[in-house]
This record gives structure tokens, sequence and C-alpha cells, in this order.
């Protein structure tokens, strides 16, 4: 059975206390939007949040009254958890859902003395749930209390937001997700920890991705670039395409974050460590550097963006992966391919 506990959350310290503050007074709105982005906790602490809410005890969620004990079994009658279908690739919350929520939550709670919704990837509710939400959450007396999670907080209706508190969450320092890391006996926890931009759901990705072995060969890539010639570039681009899509995604977002860093050492000022994505390989960042000029990096990181954007369609991985180092190399004048275009 899941430990539904505060102490097993990693960081959000100040936001924790707060909302345990509310709980106890029961200041608890009726309608709260936890913001932020992927990967950083939000869904656990709403779950924590849900069951202290429906606890019997104080100091809660105690764990061993009969509210947390169906809670942790997940089978409590008072708690509705809706999300959108993720398995499509645009996930929507219809407006069908909310509505068999709301006929459900109009009825007395069984156990707990109130009803608690989470509603996860609440920006993906069309304007019309989200509407249809909205007469709910109006509801002054109304025995329910809504946590709506976002990681884009900008589409929620400001109707919804202005009827709601919205609680922001910061990302995880570096330490937070080594440490979590570590407890979970992730090798290569610190490296990781680094480059997972403050997302355990992120870290915990490239750990069963091998993500530094990716960014390896976003380095590598860098580091061969003057010399690839067009071959090179076909059996890469069909190497890469025979992983899945996400492994490529992966390769574009280090790619980005490389180049982001390299740009700050281009700039020659002093900035701290601990502005650097990939601050554990500066050394070889510089080396990378020197062979590239200030707008062949922006450049490049037009194309990364422009692939990113093509990503999403269907186009054939294959293709887009070859044109768009045809483009990288291309970004640097003096090895022009002479192929622009592939597609
Ligand atoms: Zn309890």
């Amino acid at each position: 059975m899941r430990q539904i506990n505060w102490s097993n959350i990693i960081g959000h310290k100040n936001k924790i206390s707060q909302i345990r503050d509310m709980i106890k007074s029961q200041q608890f709105p009726n309608a709260v939007v936890f913001a932020g982005a992927d990967g950083i906790g939000k869904r656990r602490i709403a779950e924590v949040a849900a069951a202290a809410l429906l606890c019997e005890n104080d100091n809660a969620p105690c764990g061993h009254c009969s509210s947390c004990k169906v809670f942790a079994a997940g089978t409590h009658p008072d708690y509705y958890y809706l999300e959108p279908d993720k398995t499509k690739a645009n996930p929507v919350i219809k407006v069908d859902q909310i509505r068999s929520m709301q006929s459900e939550v109009i009825l007395m709670p069984v156990i707990s003395n109130r009803r608690i919704v989470i509603i996860d990837d609440a920006e993906c509710m069309n304007n019309v749930a989200q509407n249809c939400l909205l007469k709910t959450i109006e509801e002054p007396q109304g025995l329910s209390k809504f946590i709506l999670i976002t990681s884009n907080l900008s589409r929620l209706l400001l109707t919804i937001r202005s009827r709601s508190m919205t609680i922001n969450f910061e990302s995880l320092t570096a330490e937070e997700i080594e440490r979590a890391l570590t407890a979970q006996n992730i090798d290569n926890a610190s490296k990781i920890a680094i480059i997972a931009n403050g997302s355990l759901g992120q870290a915990f990705k490239l750990a069963e991705n091998d993500g530094l072995q990716i960014r390896e060969d976003v380095i590598k890539f860098l580091e061969t670039l003057s010399s690839l010639n067009i071959e090179n570039i076909f059996v890469k681009g069909q190497a890469l395409a025979a992983l899945p899509k996400d492994y490529f995604i992966s390769w574009t977002i280090n790619f980005q974050k490389i180049l982001r860093d390299i740009l700050i050492l281009s700039a020659d000022v002093n900035i701290e460590n601990e502005y650097f994505y990939n601050r554990d390989i500066k050394a070889r960042l510089n080396k990378i550097k020197t062979n590239l000029a200030e707008a062949e990096i922006f450049k490049m990181l037009h194309e990364s963006a422009e692939v990113q954007r093509r990503l999403r369609s269907n186009a054939n991985l294959e293709l887009l992966i070859e044109s768009f180092f045809i483009r990288l190399k291309n970004s640097k004048s003096n090895d022009e391919l002479g192929i622009m275009n592939l597609e």
C-alpha cells in the first residue's frame, strides 16, 4: 500500500507548510490551482492534501483512520480524480467527464465530511468543459473542494482563475533532485540532477532512458560537426530515427541547453556555475565554443526550435532528422554541404 504523507515529498517546504496551515485552520479554499512545471511533484502534493482534507484526525493525513486507510487503498468514495486520456496525441478533458464528476459530487459524502476533486492537467479542459466546471466551483456552500493541477496556467479561463487560489510551485533544486535519486539508488545521481532542469519527473525519465548518454551523443555531434559529411549524417539520422521519437525529442532539448550554455560562455562575463545546465562539462563546452560564432549558435537554436515544431506533426522522422542535421551543418557557413532542403 502506498504511503500518503507529507514527509515523502521532495522540496516545496514553504508551500507545503502554507497548505498544511490552511487545512488545519479550516481555511483551505473551495478551489485551488496548483501551478508549476511538469514533474516537480504537484500531483503528489495534491494527493496528500486531498487525504488530509478527508482525514478524521489532527495532524492529517494521520494514516490510520478509516478515511486514510481507504484513501491509501485507492478506494475512497469521497475522492474523485479526473485526468485527460493521455494515450491520445492531443489529450483533452471533455465536458462529459466534468458532467459525470458533477453528478457524483452533488451527493452527500459517504465517509468523510466533504468530497475532494483533483483535476490533473487541468489545462486540457476545453472551454466548454471549463465553463461547465465553473458552475460547480462557484457554488459557495458546496461540500466539495477542488484542486486543479496545471503546468500551463495561462490556458485556464480567467473566470476559473479568479475564483480559485493559485499556488505556484517552483522547480526543484539540483540538490533536492540528487537526494531523491540517491534514495532510489540511481547511478550518476549528481549528473542527472544537474541536467534534469528542476524536474524530478524528468530526472527519472533521464535515468530510465539513459539521459546522460543522450547528452553525450549531442556533445559528440557538436564536437565533430565540422568533419561530418553527408554520409555520416544519413547514418546518424537512420540510427536516431530507429529509436522512439521521445529519444530525439530529448536530443533536441539537450542540444538547446548545451547551445544556451555555450552562448553564456561566449558572452565572456563572469556567471556563477549554478546558472549552467551542464556545469559538470564546462571544459568541453569551452572547447566547442572556440569553433562556433555567436551568429551560428543562434541559427542552430532557430533550427532546433523549428525541428521541435515539426516533430509535433506526423512528418517522416528520418527525413526530419537528416534535414535538421544538414541545416545545422549549413549554419556553420564554412562547411556548407550545398543541400538546402531534403523534405
Ligand atoms: Zn486519517
